[in-house]
């Protein structure tokens, strides 16, 4: 293994594992599920392929509640895949 390791994450759509600067890094609050363009946002995050499919995925799966470990209404969950889906068109 002489290549240099890159941190990668899991997508919770279709659970690759994925350089971490080839997904969304997706965070929740208090407001609800927000994209984390910076990578900055604080607390616990949650990765996507940068595809409407995977968040799409992931909303079918109930996904973001479960890895970011709080309540994510069904409504705030296709809020979120229809951002992302826009985002990556
Ligand atoms: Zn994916």
């Amino acid at each position: 293994m002489s290549e240099k390791k890159v941190p990668e994450r899991r997508c919770i759509g279709c659970m690759q594992s994925k350089p971490k600067k080839e997904l969304l890094r997706i965070v929740a609050d208090e407001d609800g599920l927000h994209i984390d363009k910076s990578g900055k946002m604080p607390g616990r995050g949650a990765y996507l392929c940068r595809n409407g499919e995977c968040a799409q995925l992931a909303v079918k799966k109930n996904a973001f509640g479960r890895n970011l470990k709080v309540e994510v209404t069904r409504q705030q969950a296709e809020s979120l895949a229809e951002q992302i889906a826009q985002l990556c068109r």
